[in-house]
């Protein structure tokens, strides 16, 4: 998780919304992403799915039997289909996400029994540095917007006095 935590770090310094996460299998790491979707102009871009393509690659098949994920949220709707689909035995992530978690917030996609796969998953771990760095980063993001607003108005202030 440690290692998920970093990957968000770095999504982070691109202005994306800091989520990371990591897939192992035994001790390997098969694949590693972090959140990406304005920068690589891709809605489905989520820690997750970058992570789930790298894996799947690494091990050429697109069934990660006995792998474990370990991201910093909780999962989407779309991630939580797409460990279903790629048969991740382990999901394990960081802070809750109240407003679209997938897992056990909104909703709670993987105790439903219609999947012909279950994924086992846990939360909690690191949750308070993973929410830190959430919270950190939307606050800072709250605070530019502010200051263009304020710049924005000086330079119209300008602009009047000129007319
Ligand atoms: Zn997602």
């Amino acid at each position: 998780m440690d290692y998920a935590f970093q990957l968000a770090a770095q999504g982070e310094k691109l202005g994306e919304v800091p989520v990371g996460a990591v897939i192992v299998c035994g001790e390997k790491v098969l694949g590693e992403g972090f959140n990406q979707p304005i920068s690589s102009h891709d809605p489905t871009a989520h820690a997750e799915i970058i992570a789930l393509r790298q894996a799947a690659q690494n091990v050429q098949n697109y069934r990660l039997v006995d792998a474990s994920i370990y991201v910093t949220l909780e999962p989407c709707t779309m991630c939580v289909g797409a460990l279903v689909h790629a048969r991740i035995a382990r999901l394990v992530f960081g802070t809750t996400e109240p407003k679209a978690g997938a897992v056990v917030s909104k909703s709670q996609l993987l105790d439903n029994d219609y999947f012909n796969h279950r994924v086992n998953y846990a939360g909690g771990l690191m949750a308070q540095e993973c929410q830190h760095q959430l919270s950190e980063f939307f606050a800072l993001r709250r605070e530019q917007k502010r200051q263009e607003k304020v710049k924005r108005q000086e330079a119209q202030v300008e602009q009047e006095k000129h007319a």
